[in-house]
């Protein structure tokens, strides 16, 4: 299979959507791997909680990981409903447990009870994939206003904070965090002030909890991906200029579709990944950081 050619290519259609946008929505529609993803028993019997899990990397991990034999819960914002039972019901297909938490992850107290939840609802947790986030462009810092920036903060820094302090007392030996982070943290644009120095956090934290949990037997990591066809850059993270060049710029000449990283938050969850501990995996076309 060539990777340039298997999955679409600039120039692609201006459209937009008001955030946070649906996969359902978008033109072409993003690949999660629904109709390619294989799964060998990987994950089998593991606990995973998922944010954004209702499109993009988060869909082709809930997605993978129900295929690789886990129970997933998923968080999204409540506007995501549609895209949300889409997953739970390719989940559920698969004979696995799927739970929707819906609900903005903005909030201490929603964070507290999204974990609390989950670990009733799947009888544990042993997989946490912090990966929803806020990205709107803006092409000056002056733009950037108050409220915005708090937003930013509060979605792709303190709910992760909020989400794994609550879990942690449920992780035992063995469980893993996956964060996301993005290109953006070593490299970032200039329309993206805010959004690129939460990715910058995300890959410090990572590294951090890394050092502290290691001892305990809990693993965490990142992916860090470069430019993904997905709902956040359709319901204001990309300009219309960079839209319907989206992706061109890379070596494989084309954005990357979230069943294309599946694997790779399989990898960083999976038992036999086991000393992988701090990392950060791009994937990024060829183009950008690490
Ligand atoms: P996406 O829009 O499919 O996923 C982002 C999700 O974040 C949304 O589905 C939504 O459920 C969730 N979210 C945002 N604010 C929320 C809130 N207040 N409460 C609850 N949920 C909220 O887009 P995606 O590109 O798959 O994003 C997933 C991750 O990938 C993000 O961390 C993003 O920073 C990262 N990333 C994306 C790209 C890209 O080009 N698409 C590149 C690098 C990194
Ligand atoms: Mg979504």
């Amino acid at each position: 299979m060539d990777p340039t050619n298997n999955y679409p290519r600039p120039p692609f259609e201006r459209q937009s959507q008001p955030w946070p946008g649906l996969a359902s929505k978008m033109s072409p529609r993003p690949d999660h791997g629904e109709t390619s993803y294989k799964g060998s028993e990987r994950l089998a019997g593991r606990k995973a909680l998922i944010t954004g899990g209702d499109s993009g990397m988060g869909r082709a991990a809930a997605i993978a990981y129900a295929r690789e034999g886990a129970d997933v819960a998923i968080n999204y914002y409540p506007t995501e409903e549609a895209d949300a039972q889409e997953v739970v019901g390719l989940i559920t297909a698969e004979g696995r447990k799927a739970i929707a938490l819906p609900g903005d992850l903005r909030d201490e107290r929603f964070c507290q009870q999204l974990v609390q939840q989950a670990v009733e609802a799947l009888g544990g947790l042993d997989i946490i994939v912090s990966n929803a986030a806020r990205q709107q462009a803006r092409q000056s810092i002056l733009d950037v206003s108050s409220e915005d920036f708090d937003a930013t903060m509060k979605t792709n820094i303190y709910a992760p904070f909020w989400i794994i302090k609550a879990a942690l007392p449920h992780l035992k030996p063995g469980s893993a965090i996956i964060g996301t982070s993005s290109e953006q943290a070593y490299d970032p644009s200039p329309d993206l002030y805010d959004y690129a120095q939460t990715k910058a956090a995300t890959m410090n934290y990572v590294k951090s909890l890394a050092k502290q949990l290691g001892p305990k037997g809990i693993r965490v990591n990142a992916v860090a991906p470069g430019p993904i066809w997905t709902p956040l850059q359709v319901s204001g993270g990309a300009t219309m200029e960079k839209l319907e060049k989206f992706g061109g710029h890379t070596p494989l000449g084309r954005p990357g579709q979230p069943a294309e990283l599946a694997s790779i938050y399989v990898q960083l969850a999976a038992a036999d990944a086991s000393y992988a501990n701090g990392q950060v995996y791009g994937a990024s076309g060829g183009s950008g950081q690490p």
